[in-house]
């Protein structure tokens, strides 16, 4: 498979050069969002931690560094994104979005509705409520649940 037919990390079944890869490349602006959430969510997944911290708004730039990005997307293995709900007005949005991912051997969710504002005419990434969901233990032989069948640790076992 050559990287041209990688689906992209976002869910949306495109491919990554049709959906979130033009975004990570600056060669286009998210005009949504929504778009600009699924690009972070792909930045994470692809460890592009310049990506995350610049979409994030100027405010919150300094307390979400580079190395504290990379430490979090190196240490993750990201499963899957869904977007639940979105919606923005002239310079303010939110998406809710539950993400899958593990980190170590467990299986994270994460419930999120973020804000998003509009700085310089580009979407930026405010900040988000977070809805605590407990975090699943993964034991070696267990199915995976990422929904593949296999075993975890033919899976997405470290
Ligand atoms: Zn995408
Ligand atoms: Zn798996």
């Amino acid at each position: 498979m050559t990287s041209n037919a990688l689906l992209c990390f976002c869910g949306s079944q495109q491919l990554y050069a049709d959906c979130c890869e033009p975004f990570h490349l600056k060669t286009k602006q998210p005009q949504t969002p929504e778009q600009l959430m699924r690009a972070r969510y792909s930045a994470y997944a692809v460890k592009n931690a310049a990506f995350v911290r610049d979409s994030y708004a100027k405010e919150k730039q300094a307390e979400n560094s580079l190395s504290e990005i990379k430490d979090f997307a190196t240490s993750c293995r990201f499963v899957n994104l869904t977007v639940l709900d979105s919606g923005y007005d002239e310079d303010t949005g939110f998406v809710k979005f539950k993400a899958h991912y593990f980190y170590q051997d467990l299986y994270c969710e994460l419930a999120e509705h973020s804000k998003f504002i509009k700085e310089d005419e580009q979407w930026r990434y405010l900040d988000g409520e977070i809805t605590p969901v407990a975090d699943i233990k993964i034991k070696r032989n267990d199915t995976c649940p990422c929904g593949s069948n296999k075993k975890y640790k033919k899976c997405h076992s470290v």
